[in-house]
């Protein structure tokens, strides 16, 4: 199919500086948890970018020097830095994109991770980020000694490869932002005080960091314009885009080749990563809109970009020139080649659930929900687009289940040409669990999970998607499928069990009216009294999104839970602060520390964790978010007849997603795809070895190659 004329603006090249980008694709820096260490993994994950038409891709940012190391980036410390980021530039040039690099000194408020080197800051604080250790205060001579530490890392990148060089000025992670930021800078030198004075380090670090290498690379600056209005943001105590946003700008625009621009403050709020529920595709622009009319140089955007033509309409209206984005290109990596080439059927929509940023936080690699591949383009050397021919293709499978795990699966399966393909389902429409989960408050965008897949199974002419029969045991064993994966997903607990409490609460059964469980409220619409308590020991979302529900139809919500803050998942996907305020906010009675111990018709009893103390709260209905269970009874039936799978002609029999084990949607989707991928393995029900960049002692490149030895069994 033809591009879209009006999205032909996306590929005119533009100039940096020195350098021409091919188009107007720029995968911002983000992390990924490769780093400098690991250069398989960040090279294939970067390039994998390039090959995918980002005209130019980032690595994560990058600490300048060992008293800069938060140890969740790219460190470009030394020689041997260099020669690792190199393959990354390499495998980013060799598609034709320019390779770009974040330098970033912390200040506060991180600590110093496997170094120990104590930072430098323009002041001695501890901050909201980390309140235990304070940074050491810069004199003068430190001032130079830091600005000369940019410029050596700006040579050492230089050297690896890479084109652009980003001078990160982000709101708490950035030292060269700590100076800007009257709420961090409290000195009474020529660095402090007036405007012109509070940009003094950036600008002599900038005018440095050019000289060196101005004209080889392109320099710019990675810039929070605005650090947002409280209660997420640092208000009063920080800089609004029209005030010393824009005058940063001016100031600093003589020496840069590039801005790119975000806004928040990368201290917990959120706001820069914001996720889809509670905020839509470019939701920056208020701020970040008018940078153009102070600025001669090319803007790079963000705003979790997947629509081309909001794309093309911001370029048109000149709110950029460039479309930045970490998220749309990690669920899919060949979103501008899809652009290009007019399949705007095949792009694989970022949903913003942000589990990729609780990855990260989690200390990590990188995972997607909607992209199985990504992370695993080197260790498994998986390719988002491509498949090959299975070696047992001439077989016919049967997926039961058309959830998340299911219908990846089923995909993945068509794309390595299995004969034929029947992904059979009792309800009326693929999406398993995700066709009510996407309808919780805020969470419409999850719907992208079923709406990609559902396109690609239409359009695969060996998978065939038959709705509203339920199998049984006997149904598998004579459907005449050879292979047989069974992904009937899981369903919550209906007794209470949990993390917290292993056996059954006492009163705790959802057979009974007062007792519901999540499935119960939102695909049954179990009648629920005025006076409603959710039990949350889950911890993540459907907690609180329930409460929430129930509390916008207009009843009484007590939101219990034995974590020590509402939702500390939450903290990990960057969506903590608006939940914690939000449902504050909807007169939601919360209750932390406190488990349940019995329920019953008009109350439930609850004791805190750590006095043991018990009391009850009245409530007329119980909704229990506790723990899921898999729903494997089919899975286990039809494995318990040996005799019958060989009489059927049943040579693989394998249970994917929740059925194995209930997890995240994203491990759901894993572990569908991982299954296809491997359906031609000794043994699909188990992983093949991936490749793990450890240190090996006499090693030889050959050891990092898939298939290499050592990562056999020794006997
Ligand atoms: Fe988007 Fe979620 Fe994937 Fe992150 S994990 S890129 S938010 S779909």
């Amino acid at each position: 199919m033809a591009r879209d004329p009006r999205h032909d603006l996306l590929f005119e090249p533009i100039q940096l500086g020195p350098k021409v980008m091919p188009n107007r694709f720029w995968q911002t820096p983000h992390s990924i948890q490769a780093g400098s260490d690991y250069p398989g993994f960040q090279a294939g994950y970067r390039g994998m970018a390039a090959e995918g038409g980002w005209g130019a891709v980032f690595v994560e940012s990058t600490a300048i020097s060992v008293d800069a190391d938060p140890l969740t980036v790219v460190r470009l410390w030394d020689a041997g830095d260099v020669r690792n980021l190199a393959l990354t530039t390499q495998s980013i040039h060799a598609h034709g994109a320019l390779a770009g690099v974040e330098l970033q000194y912390g200040g506060a408020p991180i600590n110093s991770g496997e170094s120990r080197v104590p930072y430098l800051g323009p002041s001695q604080m501890v901050t909201d980020a980390n309140y235990l250790s304070a940074v050491a205060e810069m004199d003068l001579e430190d001032i130079v000694l830091v600005q000369q530490l940019y410029v050596s890392a700006a040579l050492r990148a230089r050297d690896a490869g890479f084109d652009l060089i980003t001078i990160f000025a982000g709101a708490a992670i950035s030292v060269i932002a700590k100076f800007l930021i009257p709420r961090y800078n409290h000195r009474s030198d020529q660095y402090a005080g007036s405007f012109e004075n509070r940009a003094r380090f950036a600008r002599e670090t900038v005018e440095a960091v050019r000289r060196a290498v101005g004209g080889d690379c392109a320099v710019g600056m990675r810039f929070q314009l605005d650090t947002l209005p409280t209660p997420y943001g640092f208000g009063e105590d920080g800089i609004s885009a029209a005030g010393d946003g824009h005058r940063f700008l001016t100031f600093m625009d003589d020496l840069v080749d590039y801005w790119d621009l975000n806004v928040g403050t990368l201290s917990g709020e959120g706001e820069d990563i914001a996720p889809s529920r509670t905020h839509p595709e470019n939701h920056q622009a208020p701020y970040v809109s008018h940078a153009k009319r102070i600025t001669t140089k090319p803007v790079v955007n963000v705003g979790r970009f997947t629509n081309p033509d909001t794309m093309a309409s911001i370029l048109t209206s000149g709110q950029c020139d460039i479309i930045g984005a970490a998220r749309p290109s990690i669920a899919d990596p060949f979103l501008p080649a899809k652009i290009r080439d007019g399949r705007l059927d095949e792009i694989r929509e970022c949903m913003g659930c942000n589990y990729c940023i609780s990855k990260f936080e989690f200390g990590s690699r990188v995972a997607c929900t909607q992209n199985a591949t990504t992370g695993e383009e080197f260790r498994r050397g998986w390719h988002p687009e491509r498949f090959t021919q299975a070696v047992n293709s001439d077989n016919s499978v049967l997926v039961v289940g058309a959830g998340p795990a299911g219908m990846e699966c089923a995909i993945v399966l068509g794309k390595r040409g299995m004969a034929d393909v029947h992904l059979v389902d009792a309800g009326k429409e693929i999406g398993g669990s995700v066709r009510w989960i996407s309808q919780l408050p805020g969470l419409n965008e999850w719907r992208r999970l079923i709406e990609y897949r559902s396109i690609q199974l239409d359009k695969l002419p060996n998978v065939e998607t038959i709705l509203g029969r339920r199998m049984s045991p006997t149904d598998v064993l004579e459907y005449g499928a050879s292979i047989v994966v069974v992904a009937t997903g899981s369903e919550w607990a209906a007794d209470g069990r949990s993390g917290a409490h292993m056996d059954a609460v006492p009163g705790a059964d959802a057979r009974l009216d007062h007792v519901a469980t999540p499935e119960q409220v939102m695909v049954e619409d179990k009648a629920l009294g005025h006076a409603v308590t959710v039990f949350d020991s889950e911890g993540y979302y459907m907690g609180y999104s329930l409460a929430e529900r129930i509390a916008r139809r207009g009843h009484d919500v007590t939101l219990v839970t034995s974590h020590s803050i509402l939702s500390p998942y939450s903290r990990l996907s960057a969506e903590s602060a608006r939940v914690n305020r939000e449902i504050r906010g909807l007169g939601i009675n919360v209750v932390i520390d406190h488990s349940l111990t019995s329920i019953e018709p008009t109350s439930i009893t609850v004791q805190d964790v750590w006095t043991d103390k018990m009391s009850q709260i009245r409530t007329d209905s119980t909704v229990l978010v506790t723990q899921r269970y898999s729903t494997d009874s089919l899975y286990r039936e039809v494995k318990s007849r040996p005799g019958s799978l060989v009489q059927a002609g049943i040579t693989g029999l394998y249970r994917i997603g929740d059925c194995f084990a209930p997890s995240f949607l994203a491990e759901a989707i894993y572990s569908g795809h991982r299954l296809a991928r491997e359906i031609d393995s000794p043994d699909p029900s188990r992983p093949l070895p991936y490749i793990r960049e450890r240190r090996l002692l006499d090693a030889a490149e050959d050891d990092y190659r898939l298939g290499s030895l050592t990562l056999g069994p020794v006997h």
